[in-house]
């Protein structure tokens, strides 16, 4: 079963959301990952495997990205292998929005399939992924309403 964590506030989110993924670690999970916000860019790091896997995969304290807002996941797959790929956070086509998510999207490969022929390019085999480029494509100018859409 997949655990979430969000951070947004004063404080250094990398520290908090690895504190985060390591106490949801019980729950039991296949690879891990987290997206931060660095200035209006987007930082993913995954990695397949334990907590360790990614703490090694963001590198030593002074190379780990500084931000105060981020998304963190530990990923029990449903939909394509355990692999870097498919670990989340997913991550949209311009690289705007990223998703984390819990459980099965049931009708995935139809919004696929759609979202292909309008010109999204997937890079994973999630159902997840959907989701980054429906919020992308619905995007204008409120997040809230995107999501919502
Ligand atoms: N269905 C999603 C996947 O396979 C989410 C799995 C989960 O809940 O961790 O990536």
């Amino acid at each position: 079963m997949c655990g979430i964590v969000g951070y947004i506030g004063t404080r250094e989110a990398v520290p908090l959301l690895l504190e985060g993924l390591k106490r949801l670690e019980y729950r039991g999970y296949d690879s891990a990952g987290l997206t931060v916000m660095t200035g209006d860019d987007l930082d993913t790091h995954k990695a397949v495997g334990r907590i360790s896997e990614l703490e090694k995969a963001l590198g030593s304290n002074g190379d780990r990205p500084t931000s105060t807002i981020g998304i963190a996941h530990t990923r029990w797959a449903t939909h394509g292998a355990p692999t870097i790929a498919n670990a989340h956070p997913h991550v949209s086509c311009e690289g705007d929005f990223a998703v984390v998510h819990n459980g099965i999207i049931e009708n995935a490969t139809t919004l696929r399939k759609k979202l292909q022929t309008l010109g999204h390019v997937f890079t994973s085999e999630t159902d997840t992924e959907v989701i980054a480029h429906l919020i992308e494509e619905a995007y204008q100018d409120n997040l809230e309403e995107a999501v919502r859409e």
